[in-house]
């Protein structure tokens, strides 16, 4: 299903408003990282966060530890790929770690809107280094899907949450037509080699027509990519010209606890 962004942004400003102060009310926000109120991060912990910096790959942005090499030892020799780059904001640990736990697994949906914007700096980032054509058409925004028995236990898919703060941020299109086709295992505790297997094939596109479009997956954490890739591969199958991958998170210094 497509969402035309202008018609929510139209129909929502009081509503949202009144929507937030009682969500405000019921919930208020708390900081992640030392427990203070008032904010879902305060000032102090939000200094805390690490922002992934250079030297990284080119194509997947992992720490690079050879100097002078331009991609990661995986995408020199894992290739070809369906993903044709990915950007994550913050290194995964400290106080948004455990923003991004409390949000996906206990509940504290209302934090959708401050870790969603932190996926404006890796958007940005993708839309400078496009295929050189200015007048290219906005990215389509696909979620990262759930398993609908997760997506039933939890109440909310978190990607596709973080997925409609950035809609709205930057009036972008976003379709939820990407779905699980098969149940896979939580990628948790799984090898490079044993992730890709779990999820290869996993997905398909049922949203509106992709042909020549450019789409950018999002999700929360990126750890292997595995899940990013066979996303990809859906998408492409489906038409799509280019798909990229923003993440709020990435583990830096190999894979840990995550689902991605
Ligand atoms: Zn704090
Ligand atoms: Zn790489």
């Amino acid at each position: 299903m497509t969402i035309a962004p202008s018609a929510g942004r139209r129909a929502l400003p009081l509503r949202a408003r009144l929507y937030r102060a009682g969500l405000d009310l019921l919930f208020p926000p708390r900081c992640a990282g030392c427990g203070r109120r008032g904010a879902w991060l305060c000032p102090a912990c939000t200094a805390l966060l690490r922002p992934l910096a250079p030297p990284w790959c080119a194509r997947c942005r992992d720490p690079l530890h050879i100097a002078g090499a331009r991609l990661c030892a995986a995408c020199r020799v894992g290739g070809p790929f369906a993903l044709d780059a990915a950007r994550a904001a913050c290194a995964f640990t400290g106080p948004l770690r455990e923003a991004i736990h409390r949000f996906k697994y206990e509940g504290e949906r209302a934090r959708a809107e401050s870790l969603g914007l932190l996926l404006l700096a890796p958007l940005a980032a993708l839309e400078r280094r496009g295929p050189g054509d200015v007048a290219a058409p906005a990215f389509l925004l696909a979620p990262v899907p759930l398993d609908a028995a997760r997506r039933r236990e939890r109440g909310y898919n978190q990607a596709e949450e973080l997925a409609r703060v950035l809609a709205r941020a930057r009036g972008a299109p976003l379709d939820t037509g990407l779905a699980r086709v098969r149940p896979t295992r939580p990628q948790v505790g799984l090898d490079r080699e044993a992730r890709r297997a779990n999820v290869r094939g996993a997905f398909a596109w049922r949203g509106g027509p992709l042909a020549g479009r450019r789409v950018l997956l999002v999700d929360d954490v990126m750890t292997s990519g595995a899940t990013a890739e066979a996303c990809a591969a859906a998408l492409k199958a489906a038409g799509a010209s280019w798909v990229g991958l923003v993440a709020v998170a990435r583990p830096v210094g190999g894979p840990t606890a995550s689902s991605s």
